[in-house]
């Protein structure tokens, strides 16, 4: 085929395959929470974020197939449309109550929830200001609104003053955005101090706390670490730590209430398939029951960062910053040689000349594929 689409997309890979850049998933059988099987080699996986392995836990799993039986596989429509099956009010109050929150609405994914929570809050002639290293969602939710967007330096709370301060008068109302813990570098955005500005300054706090929910604060996420801290807006993911699919927001009665009225990401698309909704309240359960559980990823981070003395680690997620794309795939590539898949980022998921490994621990990875892993990061770091 040589129709014009077909030459655009071509030329297009093309000029990613010259800078390192292409992308292709790879067929992967994930076998766990840690192991998995790729071209008929079983590896360590140092590449999900299911935190706690429980995408595989036999209680999770167990939940998710008995709402199949009882309530099939799929929603049927949106659900301000078939109405609302008990299974997300039983959720969404969980989730409401780990948050110390009024009440929660349930999305079908974190891009969708980030995507439509910000639109509902912020149009134009508002502002929203985002960290220069949160979640690609949340720059889309933020352009999707038509407020003026503003990034500010990576948890700076200096340089979101600055820019709040100077645009505050001149905009109805301000809403600071940032992720809880960053996906790519695994550190933690100082919420209290973050907080302060923001309420100082009139303006709103939503916090994307993806990667902290199940691993930090016991369990119940970043803002736990920072009881001073004023959220309006908890958002998360219901795909890491808590190993299915689709997101929740949790704040007060009437901005849930406005969300579920007016988030198009939550009118215009269909609720989120029982098994999922059900898996996930499983998942809270083994949360709250076992702190050893939720514990072990962190303390394993640490582990790993001890023995190569990186900078201690603050989530479960590590970056071993590279530089260049080909560095970071020519370093993956010899790790999974040894059994371990390490992911790659490259840009534009992380900055110019930050390629890198994102290491992610998960609650069952055996000491010895740690120590493993350890001997097989370190010759690159020494480069
Ligand atoms: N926010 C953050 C910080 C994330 O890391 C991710 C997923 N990578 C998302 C949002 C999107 O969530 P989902 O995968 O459920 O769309």
């Amino acid at each position: 085929m040589t129709d014009t689409l077909t030459l655009y997309a071509q030329a297009k890979i093309d000029s990613l395959a010259a800078k390192n850049l292409a992308r292709t998933p790879k067929p992967t059988h994930r076998l766990d929470g840690v192991w998995l099987e790729r071209g008929g080699r079983r590896m360590v996986s140092f590449s999900c974020n299911d935190y706690l392995g429980l995408s595989h836990h036999p209680a999770v799993k167990a939940a998710a197939i008995a709402a199949i039986e009882r309530y099939g596989t799929g929603a049927g429509a949106s659900r301000l449309v078939t109405g609302d099956h008990p299974l997300f009010m039983e959720l969404e109050a969980r989730l409401a109550a780990l948050k110390g929150a009024e009440a929660a609405c349930v999305f079908g994914s974190g891009y969708l929830a980030n995507a439509g929570i910000i639109p509902t809050f912020a149009g134009p002639g508002d502002v929203v200001l985002i960290d220069d290293l949160a979640h690609a969602c949340i720059w889309s939710g933020a352009k999707l609104s038509g407020a003026q967007v503003i990034n500010f330096r990576h948890n700076d709370v200096v340089d979101l003053e600055a820019k709040l301060a100077a645009v505050r008068q001149s905009v109805r109302s301000a809403l600071v955005a940032t992720d809880g813990v960053f996906s790519m570098d695994g550190d933690v955005a100082p919420l209290d101090q973050i907080s302060r500005v923001a309420r100082a300054h009139d303006a709103w706090l939503l916090v994307d706390d993806a990667h902290g929910l199940g691993v930090l604060g016991g369990g119940a996420g970043t803002a736990r670490l920072f009881p001073d801290a004023r959220v309006d807006l908890h958002m998360g993911t219901l795909s890491k730590a808590i190993g299915g699919y689709g997101a929740y927001v949790c704040a007060t009665q009437a901005a849930i209430a406005l969300i579920k009225m007016r988030a198009r990401t939550f009118v215009y698309t269909t609720g989120l398939p029982p098994a999922c909704v059900a898996g996930a309240v499983a998942a809270l359960d083994i949360i709250a029951c076992e702190p050893d559980r939720v514990a072990a990823p962190l303390a394993k981070a640490r582990r790993f960062t001890a023995a190569l003395t990186l900078p201690e680690a603050q989530s479960a997620v590590v970056p071993i910053i590279l530089g260049c794309a080909g560095t970071a795939l020519a370093a993956a590539a010899e790790l999974e040689g040894q059994g371990l898949l390490v992911v790659p980022i490259r840009p534009p998921t992380v900055p110019e000349g930050t390629a890198r490994l994102r290491v992610a621990f998960t609650a069952g990875h055996p000491e010895t594929a740690i120590e493993r892993l350890v001997e097989a990061v370190r010759p690159w770091l020494a480069r």
